[in-house]
Protein backbone atom coordinates (compact mmCIF):
# COMPACT_ATOMS: atom_id res chain seq x y z
CA UNK A 1 0.00 0.00 0.00
CA UNK A 2 1.23 3.42 -0.80
CA UNK A 3 1.87 6.31 2.28
CA UNK A 4 -0.35 7.96 1.07
CA UNK A 5 -3.20 5.22 1.26
CA UNK A 6 -1.75 4.45 4.63
CA UNK A 7 -2.23 7.83 5.65
CA UNK A 8 -5.76 7.73 4.37
CA UNK A 9 -6.76 4.68 6.34
CA UNK A 10 -4.45 6.14 9.34
CA UNK A 11 -7.06 5.59 12.69
CA UNK A 12 -4.86 8.43 14.44
CA UNK A 13 -4.09 10.82 11.01
CA UNK A 14 -6.80 13.39 12.88
CA UNK A 15 -4.12 13.92 15.78
CA UNK A 16 -1.85 15.60 13.55
CA UNK A 17 -3.83 19.12 13.54
CA UNK A 18 -3.87 19.37 17.37
CA UNK A 19 0.63 20.04 16.72
CA UNK A 20 1.68 22.68 14.82
CA UNK A 21 3.78 21.09 12.37
CA UNK A 22 4.68 22.50 8.93
CA UNK A 23 3.09 19.74 6.22
CA UNK A 24 6.27 20.48 3.84
CA UNK A 25 8.71 18.62 7.15
CA UNK A 26 9.24 15.32 7.83
CA UNK A 27 9.36 15.90 11.03
CA UNK A 28 11.32 12.67 12.17
CA UNK A 29 12.75 13.39 16.01
CA UNK A 30 10.10 13.34 18.78
CA UNK A 31 12.26 11.06 20.55
CA UNK A 32 14.61 13.79 21.50
CA UNK A 33 12.46 16.95 21.32
CA UNK A 34 8.44 16.41 21.06
CA UNK A 35 6.60 18.70 18.56
CA UNK A 36 4.43 21.52 20.27
CA UNK A 37 0.90 20.81 20.76
CA UNK A 38 -1.09 23.91 20.12
CA UNK A 39 -2.79 23.42 22.98
CA UNK A 40 0.51 24.74 24.83
CA UNK A 41 0.74 27.94 23.78
CA UNK A 42 -2.74 28.43 24.59
CA UNK A 43 -2.37 27.11 28.30
CA UNK A 44 0.88 29.12 28.92
CA UNK A 45 -1.41 32.39 27.92
CA UNK A 46 -3.43 31.73 30.22
CA UNK A 47 -1.47 30.56 32.99
CA UNK A 48 0.82 33.95 32.55
CA UNK A 49 -2.21 36.52 32.20
CA UNK A 50 -5.14 35.03 33.98
CA UNK A 51 -3.10 33.28 36.67
CA UNK A 52 0.17 35.28 37.19
CA UNK A 53 -1.42 38.11 36.34
CA UNK A 54 -4.50 37.93 37.52
CA UNK A 55 -3.86 36.08 41.11
CA UNK A 56 0.11 37.17 41.55
CA UNK A 57 1.18 35.20 44.83
CA UNK A 58 -1.97 33.78 45.23
CA UNK A 59 -1.87 31.38 42.69
CA UNK A 60 0.20 28.99 44.66
CA UNK A 61 -2.83 28.39 46.56
CA UNK A 62 -5.38 27.88 43.41
CA UNK A 63 -3.45 24.41 42.36
CA UNK A 64 -0.03 25.83 41.73
CA UNK A 65 1.67 23.95 45.13
CA UNK A 66 0.68 20.73 44.18
CA UNK A 67 0.84 20.79 40.57
CA UNK A 68 3.61 17.95 40.53
CA UNK A 69 1.47 15.23 42.42
CA UNK A 70 -1.38 16.15 39.85
CA UNK A 71 0.50 16.01 36.70
CA UNK A 72 2.76 12.73 37.95
CA UNK A 73 -1.66 11.07 38.42
CA UNK A 74 -1.97 12.21 34.99
CA UNK A 75 1.12 10.31 33.73
CA UNK A 76 0.43 7.47 36.02
CA UNK A 77 -2.24 5.55 33.78
CA UNK A 78 0.56 5.75 31.07
CA UNK A 79 2.89 3.93 32.98
CA UNK A 80 1.03 1.48 35.10
CA UNK A 81 1.29 3.39 38.15
CA UNK A 82 -2.08 3.88 40.58
CA UNK A 83 -2.34 7.15 42.14
CA UNK A 84 0.34 8.40 44.36
CA UNK A 85 3.26 7.12 43.25
CA UNK A 86 4.55 9.75 40.77
CA UNK A 87 5.55 13.36 40.62
CA UNK A 88 6.94 15.54 38.11
CA UNK A 89 10.02 17.67 39.05
CA UNK A 90 13.55 18.58 38.39
CA UNK A 91 15.19 16.48 35.28
CA UNK A 92 15.33 12.85 35.03
CA UNK A 93 18.94 13.36 35.83
CA UNK A 94 18.31 15.00 38.80
CA UNK A 95 15.13 12.38 39.83
CA UNK A 96 17.68 8.80 38.86
CA UNK A 97 20.38 10.56 41.56
CA UNK A 98 17.36 10.95 43.65
CA UNK A 99 16.21 7.12 42.91
CA UNK A 100 19.57 5.23 43.53
CA UNK A 101 20.72 7.13 45.84
CA UNK A 102 17.29 5.98 47.96
CA UNK A 103 17.69 2.56 46.35
CA UNK A 104 21.48 2.41 47.83
CA UNK A 105 20.42 3.43 51.15
CA UNK A 106 17.55 0.64 51.35
CA UNK A 107 20.70 -1.71 50.84
CA UNK A 108 23.09 -1.25 53.51
CA UNK A 109 25.87 -4.22 53.02
CA UNK A 110 25.50 -4.21 49.36
CA UNK A 111 28.36 -2.42 47.65
CA UNK A 112 27.94 -2.55 43.93
CA UNK A 113 25.53 -0.33 41.34
CA UNK A 114 24.94 -2.01 37.95
CA UNK A 115 24.36 0.62 34.87
CA UNK A 116 22.84 -0.46 31.50
CA UNK A 117 26.40 -0.39 29.15
CA UNK A 118 24.47 1.06 26.42
CA UNK A 119 22.48 3.75 28.23
CA UNK A 120 22.25 7.28 27.31
CA UNK A 121 25.51 8.78 28.98
CA UNK A 122 23.85 10.95 31.61
CA UNK A 123 22.44 7.85 33.70
CA UNK A 124 25.63 6.55 33.93
CA UNK A 125 27.79 9.69 34.87
CA UNK A 126 25.35 10.18 37.76
CA UNK A 127 25.80 6.86 38.87
CA UNK A 128 29.36 7.26 38.78
CA UNK A 129 28.57 10.45 40.61
CA UNK A 130 26.58 9.31 43.63
CA UNK A 131 29.58 5.89 43.67
CA UNK A 132 31.56 8.82 44.13
CA UNK A 133 30.14 9.77 47.56
CA UNK A 134 29.30 6.43 49.02
CA UNK A 135 31.71 4.11 47.66
CA UNK A 136 29.71 1.83 45.54
CA UNK A 137 31.50 0.11 42.77
CA UNK A 138 29.95 0.87 39.12
CA UNK A 139 29.71 -1.85 36.63
CA UNK A 140 28.28 -1.31 33.08
CA UNK A 141 26.36 -4.63 32.00
CA UNK A 142 24.03 -5.38 28.84
CA UNK A 143 20.39 -5.16 30.36
CA UNK A 144 20.02 -8.65 28.33
CA UNK A 145 23.07 -10.01 30.88
CA UNK A 146 21.59 -8.03 34.03
CA UNK A 147 19.78 -10.47 35.55
CA UNK A 148 22.65 -13.13 35.52
CA UNK A 149 25.12 -10.39 36.19
CA UNK A 150 23.38 -9.43 39.85
CA UNK A 151 24.44 -11.35 42.68
CA UNK A 152 24.07 -10.68 46.73
CA UNK A 153 26.47 -7.91 46.41
CA UNK A 154 24.04 -5.62 43.89
CA UNK A 155 21.90 -3.09 45.30
CA UNK A 156 20.49 -1.53 42.62
CA UNK A 157 20.58 -1.97 38.48
CA UNK A 158 19.48 0.80 36.07
CA UNK A 159 18.07 -0.17 33.20
CA UNK A 160 16.98 1.31 30.01
CA UNK A 161 13.45 0.53 29.04
CA UNK A 162 14.41 1.10 25.27
CA UNK A 163 18.06 1.86 24.29
CA UNK A 164 18.44 5.62 22.73
CA UNK A 165 20.94 4.37 20.11
CA UNK A 166 19.06 1.16 18.48
CA UNK A 167 15.86 1.11 19.66
CA UNK A 168 15.86 -2.34 21.47
CA UNK A 169 13.18 -2.37 24.21
CA UNK A 170 14.38 -4.59 27.05
CA UNK A 171 11.80 -6.66 28.89
CA UNK A 172 10.60 -5.25 31.61
CA UNK A 173 9.13 -8.08 33.84
CA UNK A 174 12.00 -10.55 33.12
CA UNK A 175 14.85 -8.01 34.37
CA UNK A 176 12.77 -6.92 37.16
CA UNK A 177 12.09 -10.59 38.47
CA UNK A 178 16.20 -11.28 37.62
CA UNK A 179 17.39 -8.51 39.84
CA UNK A 180 14.90 -9.27 42.56
CA UNK A 181 15.57 -12.65 43.00
CA UNK A 182 19.08 -11.60 44.32
CA UNK A 183 17.75 -9.14 46.26
CA UNK A 184 18.85 -5.93 44.05
CA UNK A 185 16.26 -3.33 43.55
CA UNK A 186 15.21 -2.16 39.80
CA UNK A 187 15.27 1.80 38.73
CA UNK A 188 14.02 1.89 34.99
CA UNK A 189 14.62 5.13 33.15
CA UNK A 190 11.44 5.58 30.55
CA UNK A 191 12.55 8.38 28.62
CA UNK A 192 12.29 6.58 25.32
CA UNK A 193 9.15 4.47 25.81
CA UNK A 194 6.75 6.82 27.84
CA UNK A 195 3.86 7.95 25.34
CA UNK A 196 4.91 5.43 23.24
CA UNK A 197 4.17 1.79 24.10
CA UNK A 198 2.17 0.36 27.56
CA UNK A 199 4.23 0.41 30.53
CA UNK A 200 3.19 -1.81 33.71
CA UNK A 201 5.42 -0.50 36.51
CA UNK A 202 3.07 -1.70 39.13
CA UNK A 203 2.60 -4.94 37.68
CA UNK A 204 6.35 -5.74 36.92
CA UNK A 205 6.76 -4.71 40.50
CA UNK A 206 9.33 -2.25 39.49
CA UNK A 207 10.70 -0.58 42.79
CA UNK A 208 11.96 3.41 40.95
CA UNK A 209 11.13 4.70 37.65
CA UNK A 210 12.65 7.99 36.13
CA UNK A 211 11.32 9.48 32.69
CA UNK A 212 11.21 12.71 30.40
CA UNK A 213 8.11 14.81 29.55
CA UNK A 214 9.91 16.56 26.42
CA UNK A 215 10.54 13.38 23.89
CA UNK A 216 7.05 11.60 23.67
CA UNK A 217 4.98 13.08 25.83
CA UNK A 218 5.81 16.55 23.92
CA UNK A 219 6.14 18.94 27.31
CA UNK A 220 8.16 21.55 25.57
CA UNK A 221 12.00 22.10 25.92
CA UNK A 222 13.55 21.18 29.05
CA UNK A 223 10.27 20.02 30.87
CA UNK A 224 10.57 18.78 33.91
CA UNK A 225 10.89 15.15 34.19
CA UNK A 226 9.22 12.30 36.48
CA UNK A 227 9.45 10.27 39.07
CA UNK A 228 8.42 7.03 40.09
CA UNK A 229 8.39 5.33 43.55
CA UNK A 230 6.62 1.90 44.07
CA UNK A 231 4.41 2.35 46.79
CA UNK A 232 6.15 -0.22 49.26
CA UNK A 233 9.12 1.55 49.36
CA UNK A 234 7.34 5.58 49.89
CA UNK A 235 7.96 5.89 53.76
CA UNK A 236 11.39 4.63 53.22
CA UNK A 237 12.54 6.56 50.48
CA UNK A 238 15.24 8.98 51.53
CA UNK A 239 17.00 10.37 49.41
CA UNK A 240 19.93 13.48 50.10
CA UNK A 241 18.04 16.51 47.97
CA UNK A 242 15.97 16.98 50.87
CA UNK A 243 14.81 20.94 50.07
CA UNK A 244 11.67 22.64 51.62
CA UNK A 245 9.43 21.37 48.61
CA UNK A 246 9.48 17.41 49.96
CA UNK A 247 8.75 18.33 53.67
CA UNK A 248 5.66 17.04 54.83
CA UNK A 249 4.82 20.61 56.13
CA UNK A 250 7.22 23.16 53.87
CA UNK A 251 5.25 26.45 55.10
CA UNK A 252 5.70 25.44 58.75
CA UNK A 253 9.07 26.64 57.70
CA UNK A 254 10.63 24.28 60.33
CA UNK A 255 14.37 24.18 60.55
CA UNK A 256 14.02 20.21 60.72
CA UNK A 257 13.40 18.13 57.65
CA UNK A 258 10.44 15.55 57.87
CA UNK A 259 9.73 14.17 54.67
CA UNK A 260 6.30 14.38 53.23
CA UNK A 261 4.52 11.07 53.70
CA UNK A 262 3.72 10.37 50.05
CA UNK A 263 5.35 10.67 46.72
CA UNK A 264 5.87 14.55 47.61
CA UNK A 265 9.28 13.59 49.47
CA UNK A 266 10.57 12.95 45.95
CA UNK A 267 10.36 16.69 45.31
CA UNK A 268 12.96 18.69 46.29
CA UNK A 269 12.41 22.89 45.48
CA UNK A 270 9.93 25.17 44.15
CA UNK A 271 8.39 23.55 40.89
CA UNK A 272 8.95 25.30 37.87
CA UNK A 273 5.04 26.41 37.10
CA UNK A 274 5.23 27.56 33.36
CA UNK A 275 7.03 24.32 32.28
CA UNK A 276 5.02 22.52 33.91
CA UNK A 277 1.96 24.04 33.14
CA UNK A 278 3.13 23.19 29.21
CA UNK A 279 3.69 19.61 30.22
CA UNK A 280 -0.04 19.78 31.64
CA UNK A 281 -1.76 21.01 28.79
CA UNK A 282 0.61 18.38 26.03
CA UNK A 283 -1.16 15.59 28.27
CA UNK A 284 -4.56 16.61 27.35
CA UNK A 285 -3.94 14.52 24.03
CA UNK A 286 -4.36 11.71 25.97
CA UNK A 287 -8.27 11.87 26.66
CA UNK A 288 -8.13 11.44 22.46
CA UNK A 289 -6.08 8.67 21.91
CA UNK A 290 -5.09 5.24 23.50
CA UNK A 291 -1.73 3.94 24.41
CA UNK A 292 -2.42 0.71 22.44
CA UNK A 293 -3.34 2.75 19.49
CA UNK A 294 -0.49 4.79 19.71
CA UNK A 295 1.50 1.55 20.30
CA UNK A 296 -0.58 -0.27 16.70
CA UNK A 297 0.66 2.67 15.02
CA UNK A 298 4.11 3.11 15.88
CA UNK A 299 4.63 -0.57 15.36
CA UNK A 300 3.32 -0.16 11.90
CA UNK A 301 5.67 3.24 10.82
CA UNK A 302 8.81 0.82 11.83
CA UNK A 303 7.31 -2.14 9.63
CA UNK A 304 6.57 0.47 6.69
CA UNK A 305 10.09 1.85 6.85
CA UNK A 306 11.98 -1.60 7.03
CA UNK A 307 9.85 -2.33 3.97
CA UNK A 308 10.65 0.62 1.98
CA UNK A 309 14.47 0.17 3.15
CA UNK A 310 14.16 -3.50 2.18
CA UNK A 311 12.46 -2.17 -1.52
CA UNK A 312 14.75 1.06 -2.19
CA UNK A 313 17.70 1.04 -0.13
CA UNK A 314 18.83 -2.60 0.48
CA UNK A 315 22.42 -2.01 1.11
CA UNK A 316 21.29 0.04 4.22
CA UNK A 317 23.00 -0.79 7.66
CA UNK A 318 19.88 -0.94 9.80
CA UNK A 319 20.81 -1.25 13.74
CA UNK A 320 16.43 -1.53 15.13
CA UNK A 321 15.64 -4.93 15.76
CA UNK A 322 12.66 -5.58 13.06
CA UNK A 323 10.78 -7.98 15.50
CA UNK A 324 8.27 -5.67 18.16
CA UNK A 325 10.69 -5.94 20.52
CA UNK A 326 11.84 -2.06 19.77
CA UNK A 327 11.05 1.44 20.60
CA UNK A 328 9.09 4.02 18.05
CA UNK A 329 12.53 4.57 16.04
CA UNK A 330 14.52 3.63 13.57
CA UNK A 331 18.25 3.30 13.42
CA UNK A 332 20.85 3.10 9.98
CA UNK A 333 24.15 3.58 10.00
CA UNK A 334 25.09 6.89 8.22
CA UNK A 335 27.11 10.30 8.58
CA UNK A 336 26.45 13.52 10.13
CA UNK A 337 26.97 14.67 6.35
CA UNK A 338 24.44 12.70 5.53
CA UNK A 339 21.93 14.27 8.51
CA UNK A 340 22.44 17.55 7.25
CA UNK A 341 22.13 16.67 3.65
CA UNK A 342 18.64 15.39 4.62
CA UNK A 343 17.74 18.11 6.81
CA UNK A 344 18.16 20.31 3.56
CA UNK A 345 15.33 18.36 2.24
CA UNK A 346 13.08 19.28 5.10
CA UNK A 347 13.93 15.58 6.82
CA UNK A 348 14.69 16.15 10.10
CA UNK A 349 16.29 13.18 12.36
CA UNK A 350 19.15 13.10 14.62
CA UNK A 351 22.98 11.91 14.36
CA UNK A 352 24.55 9.82 17.44
CA UNK A 353 28.28 9.10 17.38
CA UNK A 354 30.09 7.29 15.87
CA UNK A 355 27.67 6.32 12.91
CA UNK A 356 23.94 6.72 13.51
CA UNK A 357 21.03 8.01 11.96
CA UNK A 358 17.97 7.93 14.08
CA UNK A 359 14.36 8.76 13.06
CA UNK A 360 11.48 9.03 15.48
CA UNK A 361 8.00 7.69 14.98
CA UNK A 362 6.01 9.72 16.99
CA UNK A 363 2.28 8.53 16.05
CA UNK A 364 0.35 11.08 17.19
CA UNK A 365 1.98 13.41 14.60
CA UNK A 366 4.40 11.25 12.28
CA UNK A 367 2.70 10.15 8.78
CA UNK A 368 3.43 7.24 6.48
CA UNK A 369 4.77 10.18 4.49
CA UNK A 370 7.21 11.71 6.37
CA UNK A 371 8.91 7.89 6.50
CA UNK A 372 8.36 7.25 2.82
CA UNK A 373 10.23 10.67 2.41
CA UNK A 374 13.00 9.78 4.68
CA UNK A 375 14.09 6.59 2.91
CA UNK A 376 13.93 8.48 -0.27
CA UNK A 377 16.23 11.27 1.61
CA UNK A 378 18.46 7.99 2.56
CA UNK A 379 18.67 7.02 -0.67
CA UNK A 380 19.60 9.94 -2.60
CA UNK A 381 22.17 10.61 -0.01
CA UNK A 382 23.47 7.05 0.88
CA UNK A 383 24.16 5.66 -3.15
CA UNK A 384 23.70 9.51 -5.06
C1 LIG B 1 16.89 11.97 27.17
C2 LIG B 1 17.44 11.12 28.24
C3 LIG B 1 17.89 11.67 29.44
C4 LIG B 1 17.87 13.16 29.61
O1 LIG B 1 18.14 13.56 30.88
P1 LIG B 1 17.98 15.12 31.25
O2 LIG B 1 18.29 15.17 32.66
O3 LIG B 1 16.60 15.52 30.88
O4 LIG B 1 18.96 15.87 30.39
C5 LIG B 1 18.32 10.80 30.44
N1 LIG B 1 18.33 9.47 30.24
C6 LIG B 1 17.93 8.91 29.07
C7 LIG B 1 17.96 7.44 28.90
C8 LIG B 1 17.50 9.73 28.04
O5 LIG B 1 17.11 9.19 26.89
Amino acid sequence: MSAADLDARDPLAGIRAEFDLDPAVSYLDGNSLGAPPRRVADRLDDVIRKQWAGRLIQAWDDGWWDAPERIGDRIGPLIGAAAGQTVVCDSTSVNLFKALAAAVRLQPGRDEILVDARTFPSDGYIADGLAGFTGHTVRRVDPVDMPAAASERTAAAVVNHVDYVTGRLHDMPAITDGLHAVGALAVWDLCHSVGVLPIQLDGCGVDFAVGCTYKFLNGGPGAPAFIYVARKWLDRFEHPLTGWAGHRDPFAMSSDYTGSAGIGRARAGTPDILAMSAVDAALDIWDLVSIEDVRAKGLALGDFFFECLDELLPSASVLTPRDPARGHQVSVAGTAAQLKALAGRGIIGDFRPPNVLRFGLAPLYTRYVDVERAVHGLVSVQTG
